[in-house]
């Protein structure tokens, strides 16, 4: 059980897999006002990195979850070198249906919302871990600029134009699901260019290191193409930001 193998080489030196860097990440522990002792659930926890800093920076404890064995182990090596383990754990498996037997403070899932089959199905399978008056994380894509035509959404890896909505469309569909938007971290392109553009020397050194494997071609593939693919659609079209949310009062 895991996730395809392309993404655990191509992201296999990122300890941030979303565009999010590690100021904003800090800039948005801090905006959420985090006591200490809070209870902090992620499912698609990746590398770990928001709940190893936030338990160093804001004393939280929590637990993430994740579908890459590769990930989930760095993410409890990274506990360890930021003396944290004792605080957050990590778990290797499917998060989808995921809720936590303890209620949470914050309950979040950052770029992995499929987890949920959407933003609204994973809003509320957090909203089923949450403690009354806990906030609810979602990490997801929006479009910048609206592609001019379905072929720059394809461009972008998106499915179609109607795949994300822009930023004022995206806030207001959270309030049509019963939630206030309390807060939010934008990423902008060069949070982008750390997540996409640091694939790249990694496909490099992987194919340099791994010679003749199966996925040779498609690395080699996604190294050749990638860069101007990317600067042309994902850095100008999509934007991507984390939006915490609170159950509006009945
Ligand atoms: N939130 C992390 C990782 C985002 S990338 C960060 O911001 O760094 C998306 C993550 O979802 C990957 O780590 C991937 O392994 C994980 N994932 C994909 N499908 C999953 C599933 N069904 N259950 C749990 N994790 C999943």
């Amino acid at each position: 059980m895991d996730i395809p193998r392309i993404f655990n080489i191509t992201e296999s030196a990122h300890r941030i897999h979303n565009p999010i860097t590690p100021e904003k990440l800090a800039t948005l522990g801090a905006a959420l006002r985090l006591e200490a002792g809070s209870r902090v659930l992620d499912l698609g926890s990746g590398s770990g990195e928001m709940l190893c800093t936030w338990a160093r920076d804001h004393g939280i404890v929590g637990t993430g979850i994740d579908l890459s064995q590769l990930f989930t182990e760095q993410a409890k090596r990274r506990a360890a070198e930021l003396g944290v383990a004792d605080q957050v754990s990590f778990i290797h498996g499917d998060a989808a249906g995921h809720v936590s037997d303890q209620k949470v403070d914050v309950a979040a899932c950052l770029g992995a919302t499929w987890i949920g089959g959407g933003v609204a199905g994973t809003i509320e399978l957090l909203a089923r871990s949450l403690r009354p008056g806990g906030i609810i994380l979602v990490g997801e894509p929006y479009w910048r600029q609206l592609p001019p035509t379905e072929e720059f959404a394809k461009g972008c890896l998106a499915g179609s134009i109607a795949d994300f909505l822009m930023l004022p469309k995206l806030l207001a569909s959270f309030g049509r699901l019963g939630y206030d938007v309390v807060e939010m971290v934008l990423a902008d392109q060069d949070g982008w260019d750390r997540y996409e553009a640091a694939k790249w020397l990694t496909m490099r050194r992987w194919l340099e290191a791994n010679p003749g494997d199966e996925l040779e071609e498609e690395v080699r593939a996604q190294l050749s193409s990638e860069p101007e693919r990317y600067a042309a659609y994902t850095r100008e079209y999509l934007g991507w930001g984390v939006f915490a949310l609170m159950p509006r009062a009945r």
